[in-house]
């Protein structure tokens, strides 16, 4: 099963295989979608794991113990295609390519799979097509 989860690594992590290891221990595949460190070595990171139930539980319970924020990303986004104006707005917005207008019909279409949940459609449609909805 595949889950996404922001991970927020506290400073003292900096210089430590926390990834490294959690991969090595689980068996996980881990798939960051984004991540970002700061110059005093703390870092945030939006990634998808991909593994059984059990050991998506150990590996939560792993990485909170080596002090690593963990938030299950449930939340989906909802969009109305009934008003879209094919416009491109959210295209352009979108840079994870979930969204896409293209070739043969040239109609938006929203990869779900590809959504980091990063929001940027929702300020972007002139018509507020994109809302949040819970998984
Ligand atoms: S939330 Fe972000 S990644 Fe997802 S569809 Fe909207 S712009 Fe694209
Ligand atoms: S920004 Fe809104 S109206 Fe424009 S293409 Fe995207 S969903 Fe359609």
């Amino acid at each position: 099963m595949k889950r996404k989860y922001m991970l927020s690594f506290p400073e003292s992590t900096g210089d430590k295989p926390v990834v490294c290891e959690l991969v090595r221990r689980y068996d996980i595949c881990v798939n960051i979608i984004q991540a970002s460190i700061s110059p005093a070595m703390a870092g945030t990171m939006l990634a998808e794991l991909d593994a059984c139930a059990e050991e998506l539980t150990q590996a939560v319970e792993f990485l909170a113990g080596r002090g690593v924020g963990v938030e299950l990303l449930t939340d989906k986004i909802a969009l109305r295609e009934d008003g879209c104006l094919q416009c491109g707005n959210c295209v352009l917005a979108c840079f994870s390519g979930a969204l896409t207008i293209g070739a043969p019909d040239w109609k938006l279409a929203f990869d779900r799979d590809r959504c980091v949940l990063c929001r940027a459609c929702i300020t972007a449609c002139p018509r507020g097509l994109f809302g949040i909805s819970a998984e």
